[in-house]
């Protein structure tokens, strides 16, 4: 994966989790905190803020860690892949935070990534 696609892609799960916990978890304990950007070892200097409940920051670390441990240089799409890194749960439950923030926000290539509905 390039570099270049490493921050997008980090950026865009993030974007798309904040949103789902803005609106589904209004009424839980937000924990503010930022994503420091790594790739190979390098420190990227970028920083994203969030403030996400202690669930949604558990998937965003999850996926994030996921991204960065990518062993493909034109990461494929997820559903696709020929050796799928999430576990079963994680992947459910980032499935359904893709769904809810990808109609919402009406980006259609991230769906594509999680192939999700139609
Ligand atoms: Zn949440």
């Amino acid at each position: 994966m390039t570099k270049e696609k490493f921050i997008h892609d980090s950026e865009t799960v993030l974007k798309f989790i904040q949103y789902f916990c803005d609106h589904k978890h209004q009424n839980k304990d937000k924990i503010d905190d930022a994503l420091i950007l790594n790739y190979n070892d390098e420190d990227l200097n970028i920083q994203i803020n969030y403030s996400l409940c202690k669930e949604c920051e558990h998937t965003l670390l999850y996926s994030y860690e996921k991204l960065q441990e990518c062993p493909f240089q034109e990461k494929p799409s997820c559903r696709k892949c020929t050796t799928p890194c999430y576990d079963r749960l994680e992947w459910k439950r980032s499935a359904k935070i893709m769904k809810y923030s990808g109609m919402k926000l009406g980006l259609v290539k991230i769906r594509k990534m999680f192939r999700i509905g139609k």
